[in-house]
């Protein structure tokens, strides 16, 4: 029955003209369905998943209020402003309203005025707010971050027990619990705390895969962070620091270089943070540099890249605190900055925890951490198992996830035998009692007085590596211990040790061979990236009417449009109002309210830049990209001209073969010519390169396929070099 309050017409025909969205995202739909069945639900999705709109959308359908339990008093207002701004009636109740402020409230919901309104936990303490909601017409009761019931849970809130006897004073009332993170104990804790009436539970992937994660060995930090941030300049970012201090100096050193940087933790007065919080989400200070305190309550749905400049805590608060990027669904960077240095600064604090289970807590946790700093397999198949998510990418893709930096990196296999002995007679003349730091120094033929009062400096193996660097050491040596032919003992300071496989391994005559990441840059981004096809120019335009229309009215510019909202409308480019109401997150009300505003902007941008107006948008952007990068474009070209080969244009750029690779395949489908000479395989393995590629349908087939006929006797970059130059001959011919 199409007219049915849970038919998919209806609800599909509120997601449009409230939200502005087409489609459902993953469980949502099944959740809404639920819950206007008025059955009981606990919903467990990771951040970004789209929690919200599984109360906010059925609250719509129904006759009441519903009320929403959420612990962030900072958050309320902007999603009240949210929902107001698309045209829900929605109010909050808590201890930042005046009394006159309250009154007004909750009058108007006692009035039946409101579909949704937003109450702190404390509230339902207070004698005077039962008697309240006695009188109130509710018609769902949502409960937010719901994992804030349990004790069990990262983040108790003594206060959600005051939701304990609240499911059987409204026992006609559906509840739905939602929360991001839940372990089988947590999840069981809710429903037996709330006293949830036999919900259905859903549990969505955790799978973030618009989030690229990336584990970095640190070097000059601050460098690191500069550079990261100089490409994304004026998009929002996170920077986690471990000590109150570092976060204060980085954020000024920052803020220097102009990227409009502040400090933000737990030390700081309640103003300065508020600040802080306000001017982030406002898009005054895109960069924060924070400890752990900051992020609860941020709800920005536009943070672009989080980096750790110090090693998490735990796999939880890593997959959490990297979640706050991306909420939007457009591709985001989570980089950690790893150095085994910040191990130990943890553990020393770790060891001072008094009581004995609580600390051994600890240095698991730790250790799982650098474990997975130290991964050489996919980096997102490992948090998903962790987190029991079996639905993590399998198979697909020749194995690769496209986006963590294992999978994107292509890696070499060197002989490390030699400097593999060297290293475990080290770490053994000096008597398995030292970390790698140590080793590494006498390796180098290091003087220091340590390494004199020792008498390290008189052994034979003393100088034996001076040729490699400390770093170079190190990652041999990490690499190792995951071949397990050492050992690292987590005394309270850390030291070496050889395995009974590594002593054999030293007595026989064999080679080993380690696998590690090329030394040449990497490819910068990953799949994500290349799918973002509009015009960056006019995004930048429509980012600046955005901030004006906020300030004007006051709120978070995410209220007047988010990113992924402007981007649509950046690859659109639409000229009516009705191809405008096609864009993503363009509701009734959006519509009306700045339809005509951003058309006019649209309008200008295209008559001021002509030559971007042609009829095909995505040819027209991906020009635009070429003449933006147009400059690494055409070095690559005239150095090809110059008859160099592909790798030798690496070497000389300093990237990656795969990098050229993509130039040429850019610049061959934008139609340009490109001198291929050096760089095509021999006559004979071109022929049969060819062949598969026809016996798999053309240049357009897939590239997986020809690899399939191809086998291992070539690689990916071949297959692609000689598509690229069918491509180009293609066109020649096609143009005679
Ligand atoms: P969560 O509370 O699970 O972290 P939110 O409810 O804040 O996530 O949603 C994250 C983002 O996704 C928001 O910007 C929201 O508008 C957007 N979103 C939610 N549902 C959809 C949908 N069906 N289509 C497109 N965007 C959506
Ligand atoms: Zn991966």
């Amino acid at each position: 029955m199409s007219d049915s309050p849970t038919s998919k017409p209806m609800m599909l025909d509120l997601l449009k003209q409230y939200f502005g969205y087409d489609r459902f995202r993953p469980l949502q739909e099944e959740i809404i369905s639920n819950v206007l069945e008025k059955q009981d639900s606990l919903v467990i999705m990771p951040t970004g998943g789209g929690k919200s709109l599984c109360y906010q959308l059925p609250a719509l359908r129904l006759d009441g209020v519903t009320l929403v339990v959420s612990p962030l008093i900072a958050l309320m207002k902007d999603q009240v402003d949210g929902l107001k701004a698309i045209g829900v009636k929605a109010e909050f109740l808590n201890s930042a309203l005046t009394l006159g402020e309250m009154d007004r409230v909750r009058g108007q919901a006692l009035r039946g005025e409101l579909k949704i309104l937003y109450v702190s936990p404390e509230r339902f303490a207070l004698a005077g707010f039962q008697t309240f909601l006695s009188h109130l017409n509710v018609s769902l009761v949502a409960v937010d971050e719901a994992h804030c019931i349990s004790e069990w849970g990262h983040d108790f809130r003594p206060d959600y027990r005051q939701l304990g006897g609240l499911r059987r004073s409204m026992s006609d009332v559906p509840f739905i619990a939602l929360t991001a993170t839940a372990t089988p104990r947590v999840r069981d804790d809710i429903v037996n705390q709330l006293g949830l009436n036999d919900p259905k539970r859903f549990v969505a992937s955790f799978n973030r895969e618009n989030l690229n994660y990336e584990v970095r060995s640190k070097r000059n930090a601050f460098r690191q962070l500069v550079e990261m941030l100089e490409s994304r300049r004026g998009q929002s970012a996170i920077i986690y620091c471990y000590s109150r201090k570092e976060t204060e100096e980085i954020a000024v050193d920052l803020d220097q270089l102009g990227f409009r940087a502040r400090a933000y933790h737990a030390g700081m007065d309640a103003e300065a943070r508020r600040r802080t919080q306000e001017g982030f989400i406002s898009g005054e200070f895109p960069v924060v540099v924070a400890t752990i305190a900051f992020g609860m309550g941020i709800d920005k749905p536009d943070v672009r890249l989080v980096v750790h400049h110090s090693m998490p805590k735990s796999l939880e608060s890593y997959y959490q605190e990297t979640g706050r990027a991306g909420r939007d669904g457009l591709p985001s960077d989570c980089v950690l900055l790893y150095s085994y240095g910040d191990k130990s600064r943890q553990e020393y604090f770790i060891n001072r925890v008094e009581n004995q289970l609580e600390r051994q807590r600890l240095t698991d946790k730790l250790d799982e951490v650098v474990d997975f700093c130290q991964l050489q397999t996919c980096r997102r198949r490992y948090l998903l198992h962790y987190f029991g998510d079996e639905s993590a990418p399998n198979g697909s893709m020749e194995n690769n996830c496209q986006g963590c930096d294992v999978c994107s990196t292509p890696r070499e296999e060197f002989d490390a035998t030699v400097i593999s002995k060297k290293i475990m007679s080290t770490i053994i003349r000096t008597g398995e009692r030292f970390g790698i730091t140590h080793v590494s120094n006498v390796l180098r033929g290091g003087r220091s007085q340590r390494i004199r009062e020792l008498g390290h400096d008189v052994l034979s193996v003393h100088g034996i590596a001076r040729d490699y660097s400390g770093d170079e050491i190190k990652e041999v040596a990490n690499l190792l211990s995951a071949e397990g032919l050492i050992y690292r003992n987590n005394e309270e300071y850390p030291t070496l040790g050889v395995t009974d496989k590594g002593r054999r391994f030293l007595k026989e005559r064999k080679q080993i061979f380690l696998s590690r990441p090329k030394t040449v840059e990497k490819p910068r981004r990953t799949k994500v990236d290349r799918h973002v096809e509009y015009d960056a120019d006019l995004f930048e335009q429509l980012r600046e009417l955005r901030l004006k229309i906020a300030r004007e009215q006051g709120v978070p510019a995410f209220v007047v449009f988010g990113d992924a909202s402007l981007r649509d409308m950046a690859a659109k480019a639409p000229k009516t109002l009705s191809e405008f109401s096609r864009i993503s997150g363009v509701g009734a009300l959006k519509l009306e309210q700045y339809g005509e505003q951003f058309l006019a902007e649209i309008r200008d941008f295209v008559s001021a830049n002509p030559s971007r107006s042609s009829q095909n948008g995505l040819t027209r952007s991906i020009n635009r990209n070429v003449r933006r990068e147009g400059s690494t474009y055409a070095e690559t070209r005239n150095l090809l001209a110059q008859g160099l080969s592909i790798l030798q244009v690496a070497h000389q750029r300093g990237l990656a073969p795969g990098t050229i690779t993509s130039h040429i395949e850019m610049m061959v489908s934008n139609g340009m010519n490109v001198d291929l000479s050096s760089s095509l395989p021999r006559k004979e393995d071109m022929g049969k390169i060819e062949a598969a590629i026809y016996q798999a349908g053309g240049p357009s087939a897939r590239l997986s396929e020809v690899m399939e006929l191809v086998g291992d006797e070539f690689s990916y970059d071949d297959v692609r070099i000689v598509r690229a130059h069918i491509t180009q001959t293609n066109d020649a011919q096609n143009r005679v």
